[in-house]
């Protein structure tokens, strides 16, 4: 479960994140949504202690992230986070991508670590890529490995920020289908997307987010078909 208390955040003198309250129970999955600017990446990289915050607190299955007593690099190993851009080591196969991080931080066996990175791609469709390069792979491809990095460190909780949007239609799809096996298995999580009807379809809740406030937070049905705030029916006349 992700607790989020009273945050704020600035750059410089610009407060881009203003007093968020938010709380994600476990096994529930989140949808960020609001334009451009709102302050959605700043949040997601918040939880991973990505970027620090001013004021408030985060936890992450009771650990504060921010607290300089926390191992930040324990917290991170919970927390699985998937980028736009895919951030896999280009000199790596498939495999040693998925493996390396188990290997390096927990330690783990490199045969054993390389039999779960295999499990773990055979259960994205990627069970033929193996040895693959990340050059030899599709964007949506390449993806899907990089979901199976995170799931690699057993994490409790996925972050996902936009993690469609570098992709070619096509490969969207194939992408979201991962994050929705994901949620078929009852992992908590965040979602920082455009993709409105996956939202709709997977989230629990629609958080949205406009001017580093959350604006708006409420289930699926009832924020698309009955937004309360004038700036939430301005964003949905935009994108849907
Ligand atoms: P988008 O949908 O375009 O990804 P977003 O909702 O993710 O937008 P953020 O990236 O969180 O928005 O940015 C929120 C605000 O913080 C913006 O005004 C942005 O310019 C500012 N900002 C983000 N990162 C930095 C940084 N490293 N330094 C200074 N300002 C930043
Ligand atoms: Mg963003």
């Amino acid at each position: 479960m992700i607790q989020i208390k009273q945050v704020s955040k600035s750059f410089g003198h610009v407060n881009v994140l203003k007093d968020i309250h938010l709380e994600v129970p476990e096994s529930h999955i989140y949808a960020l949504i609001g334009p451009s600017g709102a302050g959605k990446s700043t949040l997601i990289r918040s939880i991973n202690a990505l970027e620090s915050i001013q004021a408030g607190e985060i936890l992450v299955d009771g650990i504060s992230v921010h607290d300089s007593k926390t191992d930040i690099n324990k917290v991170r190993s919970n927390i699985g986070f998937v980028f736009q851009s895919f951030n896999l080591y280009p000199h790596l196969t498939a495999v040693e991508n998925v493996a390396i991080a188990p290997i390096q931080v927990k330690k783990v066996a490199k045969e054993e670590a390389e039999e779960k990175a295999k499990k773990l791609l055979t259960s994205l469709g990627l069970g033929d890529k193996f040895a693959s390069y990340p050059g030899q792979l599709s964007g949506g491809q390449q993806q899907r490995v990089a979901i199976a990095r995170a799931l690699a460190m057993d994490p409790k909780v996925m972050l996902f920020d936009e993690p469609t949007s570098a992709l070619d239609p096509e490969m969207i799809k194939e992408v979201l289908d991962a994050i929705r096996h994901l949620a078929s298995t009852g992992m908590t999580m965040v979602v920082v997307t455009h993709e409105m009807g996956f939202a709709r379809e997977i989230c629990n809740q629609i958080v949205f987010m406009a001017d580093g406030r959350i604006v708006e937070v409420a289930p699926p049905e009832q924020f698309f078909t009955n937004p309360q705030t004038d700036r939430a029916k301005d964003f949905l006349s935009k994108v849907l």
